[in-house]
């Protein structure tokens, strides 16, 4: 098996959101993993607990791997090309991030010297989500040969072992997924209808082609209930390009029958084969473009002090985005799984990854994206009132991790106990509303959403007489899962408090502006007056502790207690620490999995000082292992803002590379799109400094010296901004949109339309007052 076959696979996988397809070679092989994903198709299996617990998670959810149809085989005089054996003349891959493609271009030369260029062109469509297409052109360069086209599809492929000791990798079914309810075949086009046996989720997928060549072809379609085959079979002449287009449709649905469902499927078909591949491909351009336009983020390297080129980081930074992109862009009715549609790894599931890391690019540069992806919790809010009262409590619990909107964290230590995640949804309603100005979703649906979460915390907390009658909330996980089911995280209290307020803030805002939408809400929760003064007494009581010793904040109850990690005597091939030692040996001592309380500084930086962000990072930094993917970028964030700009750009390195350069070793299972998500944060909030907790912009660039520029656009309030942060100066230009005011360092900028443009001198982080202060 060649190597990084695997880790190509997840890199060059393609995806609109909705439909993802690993990027495995066109011939069907070599497979490490193959995958074919759709959002949200799930097939569901019983929890089984050898020691069962009231309450516990029962249903299990896993993405399906999908009817495969990405295959195209070629037969050159019923020669096989076949990769691992073929004399490959030329060969050249290409993830094209401009086009939106995977482009293949390859010579091969069989055993009985004829040349064959091989050219191939393969998009899942932006603009249409149910579809897929593949170019695929043959040329014969130096003889002629009879030529076969294999063009196939499959269901139920079977899925080769894997090492089950690693939790993050998805459920392997023994059994059959896809039970067939409809096949037929008519000219070029075959239809496979399948259903899940347990979760009754319907799959209809289709495939049809155009050949388009000077010579003669025949053309031979066959198909059983499980796979199909359309073989074109051309007399190929010399320098006579032979193009074969299949286009490949998907629809899934929980309620329609299988005829409605294949119905679908011709539909789209037709409209593609209508259009042809040029028209798809312009389609496809168009949409990739106008998302570069609105978010791309470019950096020019200093040669003299940067090891990588310019090239090199742009491409790497890009190729995040890009896979943003590929994970949010139609997720319509879903949330954006950890991995994306690039594999199965973690099932398939949404987790808090998408609110707190990839909403803040989507909101500042997609805000219609981001919309989608909170409408989808609030189409969740039933079931998580419902989860929240068989956790004998009030208002709404989101799931850990879901696909349907039901818990499906088995290990509730590191899942059903993140509450946290209640309030991460609610943080990112917030920025979102305050980015986009968008009330009216506020007011139709954040309200509702906001008074459930709100009452949670307020069953879940209780004013407790030892610490002072503070707010305490117990028995929660934070962020950081190598310290579980602990009292007063302090990051989910602040982040909960942050959630009362809002809450009580929007139902105050809605009562005086919109009576009649706070009346619908009245009766949509039963809301009553007094839950509003127990929302902002539990705020203002929240319980935040402080170490007086020590000058930082615990980040538990606990925590200071336990004895510290010995990291002296781990070594490199111990980590990430999940794999090797027990839950409870990890929980004892003072090791962090991922950025905790940090986080919690970089997303509500208002509630600490300076000084304190400082000393907090300079004890918890040293102590987070960074095992969880998540961690480098909030690390580099506030690295940057405590002073340290060498090491910020150090975790910059570890999580731009974190998939390019498989930095945490299982990039063959899935791309890590809140890590990539993190990569944009770095730049934005990193480098330029940008912060947004009062609702207005404020920059304070640190831009390490490796970088001469960094140039990136948001959109804020229907105006857009540009921002272009040079090593010595700050360049802010209003594109679009009247006056916007926003601060640069201690400075209030205002940009109007007759002054649109200000350049204004960066601080170096030494002579910064605060930074100077609290190093002193
Ligand atoms: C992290 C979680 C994250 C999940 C999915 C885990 O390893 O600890 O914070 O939500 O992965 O990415």
């Amino acid at each position: 098996m060649p190597d990084l076959l695997e880790q190509g696979e997840t890199m060059f996988a393609l995806s609109n959101g909705y439909l993802g397809m690993r990027g495995c070679f066109e011939e069907g092989g070599p497979i490490g993993q193959n995958g074919t994903f759709i959002n949200g198709f799930y097939e569901s299996w019983p929890i089984v607990y050898p020691e069962e617990a009231y309450g516990l998670a029962t249903t299990g959810q896993t993405i399906v791997n999908a009817t495969d149809t990405k295959i195209i085989k070629l037969y050159v005089d019923d020669e096989p090309f076949w990769l691992p054996h073929a004399n490959v003349r030329s060969f050249d891959r290409r993830l094209n991030m401009r086009s939106g493609t995977l482009d293949r271009d390859v010579v091969w030369e069989t055993p009985a010297g004829k040349k064959v260029s091989i050219r191939s062109r393969r998009l899942v469509s932006f603009e249409h989500r149910h579809l897929a297409a593949m170019w695929y052109e043959v040329t014969l360069l130096n003889a002629a040969a009879p030529v076969v086209l294999s063009s196939e599809m499959i269901a139920n492929e079977p899925t080769p072992r894997r090492d089950n000791r690693d939790p993050r990798q998805a459920k392997v079914f023994t059994e059959k997924v896809l039970n067939h309810r409809l096949s037929y075949s008519r000219d070029q086009r075959i239809v496979l209808c399948h259903a899940t046996a347990k979760s009754g989720m319907i799959l209809s997928c289709s495939i049809d082609h155009v050949l388009e060549t000077s010579s003669p072809a025949t053309w031979n379609t066959h198909h059983t209930q499980d796979a199909g085959q359309v073989v074109a079979t051309i007399n190929a002449e010399p320098g006579q390009p032979i193009t074969l287009v299949k286009y490949m449709a998907y629809h899934t649905s929980q309620t329609a029958p299988p005829e409605e469902m294949c119905a679908r499927v011709e539909r789209t078909l037709d409209r593609a084969v209508d259009d042809g591949f040029p028209a798809l491909l312009t389609g496809q351009e168009r949409f990739v473009g106008d998302f570069w336009e609105r978010s791309d983020l470019r950096v020019t390297t200093n040669p003299s002090k940067a090891k990588a080129t310019t090239t090199a980081v742009q491409q790497a930074i890009r190729f995040n985005l890009f896979h943003i992109l590929q994970a949010a862009a139609r997720a319509e009715n879903t949330g954006v799984p950890a991995k994306g549609l690039t594999g199965g790894a973690y099932e398939g599931h949404y987790f808090w990854d998408t609110e707190i890391y990839v909403l803040p690019f989507l909101t500042y540069t997609a805000p219609r994206i981001a919309k989608n992806l909170l409408r989808f919790r609030h189409g969740m809010l039933d079931m998580a009132r419902q989860r929240a009262r068989q956790l004998n409590q009030r208002g709404a619990m989101y799931p850990w991790r879901t696909i349907n909107g039901e818990e499906a964290s088995a290990y509730y230590a590191a899942g059903t106990a993140q509450y946290h995640i209640n309030a991460d949804i609610m943080y990112a309603l917030r920025k979102y509303v305050q980015v986009t100005g968008d009330e009216e979703f506020l007011f139709d649906e954040g309200a509702e959403m906001l008074v459930e979460t709100a009452r949670l915390w307020i069953s879940l907390g209780f004013y407790n007489l030892r610490k002072g009658g503070k707010f305490c909330i117990l028995c929660v996980t934070g962020p950081d899962e190598y310290n579980t089911v602990v009292d007063n995280n302090v990051y989910t209290n602040l982040m909960a408090r942050e959630n009362l307020r809002f809450a009580a803030e929007t139902v105050d805002k809605l009562r005086e502006r919109r009576p009649d939408l706070f009346t619908a809400l009245v009766h949509k929760t039963h809301l009553e007056d007094p839950e509003i003064a127990d929302w902002k007494r539990a705020a203002e009581l929240m319980y935040v502790p402080y170490d007086q010793r020590l000058k930082i904040t615990p980040q538990d109850d606990q925590f200071l207690e336990q004895e510290p990690w010995d990291f002296k005597h781990t070594p490199p091939e111990k980590y990430p620490l999940l794999l090797y030692f027990h839950p409870l040996t990890i929980y004892r001592y003072q090791v962090l999995k991922q950025a905790d309380l940090v986080l919690a500084m970089l997303l509500l930086g208002h509630e600490f000082t300076p000084d304190l962000k400082r000393r907090n990072f300079e004890f918890y930094d040293p102590i987070t292992t960074g095992d969880s993917s998540l961690s480098p970028c909030i690390q580099s964030i506030m690295a940057a803002e405590v002073g340290d700009v060498e090491k910020a750009l150090e975790y910059a390195r570890v999580a731009t590379l974190m998939d390019l350069g498989d930095v945490a070793g299982n990039v063959k299972d899935g791309c890590h799109i809140a890590a990539m998500g993190g990569v944009w944060m770095i730049f934005a909030y990193g480098f330029a400094g940008l912060r947004d907790y009062s609702g207005e912009l404020s920059f304070r660039p640190a831009l390490p010296d490796v970088f001469d520029c960094l140039r990136f656009k948001l959109t804020f309030q229907g105006r857009n901004l540009d921002i272009d942060v040079s090593q010595d100066e700050t360049r802010y230009t209003l594109t679009t949109g009247s006056g916007l005011t926003i601060r640069h360092e201690e400075q209030e900028v205002c940009l109007s339309s007759s002054a649109p443009s200000v350049v204004l001198p960066n601080s170096r982080p030494s002579e910064r007052a605060d930074i100077t202060h609290a190093v002193g």
